[in-house]
């Protein structure tokens, strides 16, 4: 299928998956999986990794939708553009979420917990996500500050960067 950049008259790809063409979000999934998997298999736990994949793109087609969800996002740029940008987020939230749900005691050496210091800890995998989107109040001051003093928290975000670092180089970006 045709997912380049639309010619004059057509509907964009964002625009399509917007307004629920199955074909068009079935092309994005095919083209992006691998992507998102390279995360999400750092993050999840090994037998969590299909449906935390399965999970980011239903997220992904609700941030779509939305249609607004980078603050600062330029309107102009049509939609297209940021597609990949809510696929970031997407998973970054989804992968997070699972993270912190995840049992204490997995035994999976892909998936090690990250032991809990005090109860901030048990939010934080989803804070840190949610900074990374631009989507917390202020500046973030207060989980960069936890995340600092915080072992456990450190390891988490590091972590996370490091998934963050394996999607961006599978789906080729600089
Ligand atoms: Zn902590």
């Amino acid at each position: 299928m045709e997912t380049g950049a639309p010619t004059a008259g057509e509907p964009s790809l964002a625009e399509l998956i917007r307004a629920g063409d199955l074909d068009a979000i079935a092309g994005f999934q095919v083209t992006h999986v691998e992507q998102v998997r390279s995360y999400c298999e750092i993050v999840c736990a090994a037998d969590r990794v299909q449906e935390a994949c399965d999970d980011v793109f239903l997220e992904f087609v609700g941030r779509v939708r939305e249609g607004d969800a980078i603050p600062g996002a330029d309107a102009a740029l049509g939609g297209d553009a940021q597609l990949d940008e809510l696929l970031l987020q997407a998973t970054r939230s989804v992968s997070a979420a699972r993270l912190q749900r995840r049992p204490a005691s997995t035994g999976s050496r892909r998936a090690p917990r990250f032991e809990v210091q005090d109860a901030s800890c048990a939010v934080m995998p989803e804070l840190v996500a949610a900074a990374a989107n631009g989507e917390l109040r202020g500046d973030g001051e207060a989980v960069r500050a936890h995340v600092a003093s915080c072992p456990a928290c450190k390891a988490m975000t590091a972590r996370l960067q490091r998934a963050e670092r394996a999607f961006l180089r599978s789906g080729g970006w600089s």
